[in-house]
Protein backbone atom coordinates (compact mmCIF):
# COMPACT_ATOMS: atom_id res chain seq x y z
CA UNK A 1 0.00 0.00 0.00
CA UNK A 2 1.26 3.59 -0.75
CA UNK A 3 -0.12 6.27 1.11
CA UNK A 4 0.57 10.49 0.14
CA UNK A 5 2.32 11.66 2.42
CA UNK A 6 -0.13 15.28 1.78
CA UNK A 7 -3.68 13.72 1.82
CA UNK A 8 -3.26 10.28 3.22
CA UNK A 9 -5.07 8.88 -0.04
CA UNK A 10 -4.01 5.60 0.00
CA UNK A 11 -3.21 3.66 -3.60
CA UNK A 12 -2.42 -0.32 -4.27
CA UNK A 13 0.64 0.79 -6.68
CA UNK A 14 3.28 2.89 -6.78
CA UNK A 15 2.21 4.25 -10.02
CA UNK A 16 -1.27 5.39 -8.97
CA UNK A 17 0.56 7.30 -5.82
CA UNK A 18 2.71 9.14 -8.38
CA UNK A 19 0.14 9.99 -10.87
CA UNK A 20 -2.18 11.28 -7.88
CA UNK A 21 1.17 13.44 -6.50
CA UNK A 22 0.60 14.99 -9.83
CA UNK A 23 -2.67 16.73 -8.99
CA UNK A 24 -2.74 16.20 -5.03
CA UNK A 25 -4.19 19.90 -3.81
CA UNK A 26 -2.44 19.16 -0.67
CA UNK A 27 1.23 18.84 -2.34
CA UNK A 28 1.67 21.57 -4.66
CA UNK A 29 5.16 22.94 -3.31
CA UNK A 30 8.51 21.40 -3.14
CA UNK A 31 11.40 22.19 -1.23
CA UNK A 32 14.24 21.88 -3.13
CA UNK A 33 16.70 21.97 0.23
CA UNK A 34 15.63 18.94 1.59
CA UNK A 35 12.84 17.35 -1.33
CA UNK A 36 9.60 17.70 0.84
CA UNK A 37 6.20 17.81 -0.30
CA UNK A 38 3.59 20.01 1.02
CA UNK A 39 0.41 22.20 0.57
CA UNK A 40 0.66 25.73 0.31
CA UNK A 41 -0.92 26.34 3.36
CA UNK A 42 1.45 24.67 5.67
CA UNK A 43 4.40 26.74 3.52
CA UNK A 44 2.43 30.40 4.09
CA UNK A 45 0.46 32.61 6.38
CA UNK A 46 0.13 35.70 4.38
CA UNK A 47 0.68 34.20 0.96
CA UNK A 48 4.07 36.42 0.38
CA UNK A 49 6.53 34.89 2.82
CA UNK A 50 6.90 30.76 1.90
CA UNK A 51 8.77 28.77 4.19
CA UNK A 52 9.87 25.39 4.37
CA UNK A 53 7.21 23.42 7.13
CA UNK A 54 9.74 20.68 8.21
CA UNK A 55 12.02 22.35 11.20
CA UNK A 56 15.02 20.83 10.20
CA UNK A 57 15.35 22.38 7.04
CA UNK A 58 16.05 25.99 6.56
CA UNK A 59 14.55 26.10 2.60
CA UNK A 60 12.71 29.36 2.21
CA UNK A 61 11.39 31.78 -0.86
CA UNK A 62 9.06 30.96 -3.68
CA UNK A 63 11.03 30.53 -6.69
CA UNK A 64 14.24 29.91 -4.24
CA UNK A 65 14.28 26.76 -2.58
CA UNK A 66 10.15 26.35 -2.63
CA UNK A 67 8.92 25.52 -5.87
CA UNK A 68 5.61 25.09 -7.32
CA UNK A 69 5.58 21.47 -8.99
CA UNK A 70 4.03 22.68 -12.33
CA UNK A 71 6.88 24.61 -12.54
CA UNK A 72 9.18 22.27 -12.03
CA UNK A 73 7.10 19.78 -15.05
CA UNK A 74 6.72 23.10 -17.22
CA UNK A 75 10.42 23.75 -17.16
CA UNK A 76 11.11 19.87 -18.15
CA UNK A 77 9.06 19.48 -20.55
ZN1 LIG B 1 -2.35 13.45 -1.95
ZN1 LIG C 1 12.66 21.84 3.16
Amino acid sequence: MYTCRDCNQSFSTELALELHHDKCEKGQLFCESCGGRFSERVATRDGWHYRCPDEDCDGEGLGDDIVRIEDIKAATQ
